[in-house]
């Protein structure tokens, strides 16, 4: 379960802060697939990367399973971060590196699987997204849907239990779209992960998601089971 209590987001520029995120409390069951949509500049990225401690909250508190998160040492937080795997709009794939070693790159870094055990998770991930025979490719040699599946296996080469996808298929056509929110949906179903996505797209919300919150100038206006948050305009 993630658990927002009262955080606040302020960004400093220039010595100047910067809204981002006013006083939130929020509650994220273990395995749902929770939306976050809004406008452009609502905050939705702001508090997704909260989760994963890549922004820090200027006040309050985060806590997943009962973590305190904003409390974790350099140590506690590198372990953290294997818990949440994250996929992004453009993909963050390094170019020069093949599927393969994309996906293999976060237990590299991790640095606690011998190699044997590495080639042979890859090989799994390869499997659960279906890019078997492209291995040794390189991302400019994938269509967008590849490279997004690509993005998938890494953020789940660590066996993680929550997945942010950040506008996960903004950048890609309805068919391809269609087919990665499926993938998200049976990641969700068959490994139990809880699935944090923000989008500016209803669709996506109403395609895949449990519960919606609706964001608008660093404020949740509403939230609740898609169904019920989308029966009223
Ligand atoms: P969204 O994801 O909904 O587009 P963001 O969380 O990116 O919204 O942005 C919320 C607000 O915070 C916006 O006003 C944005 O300009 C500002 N903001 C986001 N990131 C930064 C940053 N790194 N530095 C300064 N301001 C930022
Ligand atoms: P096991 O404990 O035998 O690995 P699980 O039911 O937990 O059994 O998982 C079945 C398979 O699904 C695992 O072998 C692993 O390949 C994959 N898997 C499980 N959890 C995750 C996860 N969080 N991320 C990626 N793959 C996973």
């Amino acid at each position: 379960m993630i658990q927002f209590q009262s955080v606040h987001k302020a960004y400093r520029v220039a010595g100047r802060e910067i809204p981002a995120l006013q006083p939130t409390t929020l509650q994220i069951g273990s395995g749902q697939v929770f939306g976050i949509i809004g406008h452009s500049g609502a905050g939705k990225s702001t508090l997704l990367r909260l989760i994963n401690r890549l922004e820090e909250p200027s006040g309050g508190r985060i806590e997943i399973d009962g973590v305190d998160v904003t409390a974790l040492d350099a140590t506690g937080l590198r372990r953290f971060r294997q818990q949440v795997g994250m996929i992004f709009q453009h993909f963050n794939l390094l170019s020069s590196k093949t599927v393969a070693d994309n996906i293999a790159m976060p237990l590299r870094l991790a640095g606690e699987l011998s190699r044997a055990e590495i080639d042979a998770r890859v090989a799994e991930l390869l499997g659960r997204v279906g890019l078997q025979d492209h291995a040794n490719k390189y991302p400019a040699q994938l269509s967008g849907g590849q490279k997004q599946r690509v993005g998938i296996a890494r953020a789940l080469s660590t066996r993680p239990k929550i997945l942010l996808c950040d506008e996960a298929t903004s950048a890609l056509d309805p068919q391809t779209t269609t087919a990665v929110l499926q993938l998200l949906a049976e990641i969700n179903r068959e490994l139990g992960l809880t699935i944090v996505l923000i989008t500016h797209e209803m669709d996506v919300i109403r395609r895949v998601c449990d519960r919606v919150a609706v964001m608008d100038a660093g404020v949740i206006v509403e939230e609740g089971p898609v169904a019920e948050v989308f029966l009223h305009p």
